[in-house]
């Protein structure tokens, strides 16, 4: 998606350990007209396939996951890091957070994720595939199905997506960062 490349150029910023900084335009400060292209760009990509539901985490894959849902007039549910007294039906999974170098629980209710479901997933970053991974075991645990995954940045040097694409999941993000290296962004073409 060449703009969305051209403002990951212009305005992403590099940091040690291979994080790309997108703060200003993504899961900080948010853009909502580029929002919106991607939630577009999601569409078309994702479109052929059949869906009832859009499935994110929180709380960086909330806003493209919602021009997505808004777009196809579908719900959107998203995966929740703290557990609210209140959620009921729970299940839950760990996963290991990249940028914050610890693991954290994430959940999720019956109530919105359960048999019958097919969901696509959307979601800001795709690096390892730890937050993936711990998606696809909700959606397993709820005997839901998945049916894609889309997300805006992926990081290929850190494999996620190989992880996932080997496993005949289908994976569509709109930039793929081939390398940090040198504080240099190298976007594939
Ligand atoms: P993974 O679980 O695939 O290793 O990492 C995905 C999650 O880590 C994303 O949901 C995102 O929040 C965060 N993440 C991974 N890499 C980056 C990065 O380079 N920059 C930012 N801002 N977040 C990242």
């Amino acid at each position: 998606m060449e703009l969305l490349k051209r403002r990951i150029l212009q305005d992403g910023r590099c940091f040690e350990g291979g994080i790309l900084k997108v703060d200003s335009f993504i899961n900080h400060q948010m853009d909502p007209i580029l929002m919106k292209s991607i939630g577009v760009e999601f569409v078309r990509r994702f479109a052929n396939l059949n869906f009832n539901k859009v499935m994110t985490i929180e709380a960086s894959g909330i806003a493209p996951a919602i021009m997505v849902g808004y777009l196809l007039e579908l719900p959107v549910v998203f995966a929740k890091k703290k557990q609210p007294k209140t959620m009921e039906n729970t299940i839950s999974t760990t996963v290991r957070s990249f940028t914050k170098d610890r693991e954290y629980n994430v959940c999720i209710s019956r109530d919105f994720l359960g048999k019958g479901d097919r969901i696509l997933f959307i979601d800001d970053f795709l690096a390892n595939g730890n937050a993936a991974n711990g998606i696809i075991d909700l959606i397993e645990q709820a005997g839901a199905e998945l049916v894609g995954m889309g997300f805006i940045i992926e990081k290929a040097f850190q494999h996620g997506g190989d992880l996932l694409r080997n496993r005949n999941i289908l994976v569509e993000s709109l930039a793929i960062i081939d390398s940090l290296d040198n504080c240099r962004i190298e976007i594939r073409e």
